[in-house]
């Protein structure tokens, strides 16, 4: 699938439209999800144009990916996440059930979480 530049993580990436931020570096942006599923419910989304796992791990420079991956586990630090623990999630594609086409990696925590989901 072709990026969207127009998709809403885009926007947010550019200051176009805003997010409550959690966390930003030149690698990566993380914010709260606007509708979440659980009490820390965060998005963490790379700076670069990737709609999902599958162009970013094909076609990232390594340091994006570096930088990408220390900042999904310097949020999940910083909010507290770590112990007792949280569940990391990326919807990839159409059977997922990915909604917006800007590869995000959801950091669920602040509560005992159940089993994996459907
Ligand atoms: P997906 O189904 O993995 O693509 O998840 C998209 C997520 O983005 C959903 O959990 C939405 O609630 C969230 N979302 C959509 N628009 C916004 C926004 O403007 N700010 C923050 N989160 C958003």
């Amino acid at each position: 699938m072709a990026y969207d530049t127009n998709n809403i993580f885009a926007k947010i990436l550019r200051g176009e439209i805003p997010c409550n931020k959690v966390y930003e570096d030149e690698f990566a942006l993380a914010f709260h999800d606007i509708n979440p599923q659980a009490p820390v419910h965060v998005l963490v989304i790379p700076k670069g144009d990737y709609v999902s796992m599958a162009d970013f791990s094909a076609s990232a420079p390594a340091d994006l990916m570096v930088g990408f991956f220390r900042a999904v586990g310097k949020v999940a630090d910083e909010l507290g996440l770590v112990e007792p623990g949280y569940r990391m999630l990326a919807n990839a594609g159409e059977n997922a059930h990915q909604e917006v086409p800007h590869l995000h990696i959801h950091l669920f925590g602040g509560k005992p979480l159940g089993p994996m989901l459907d």
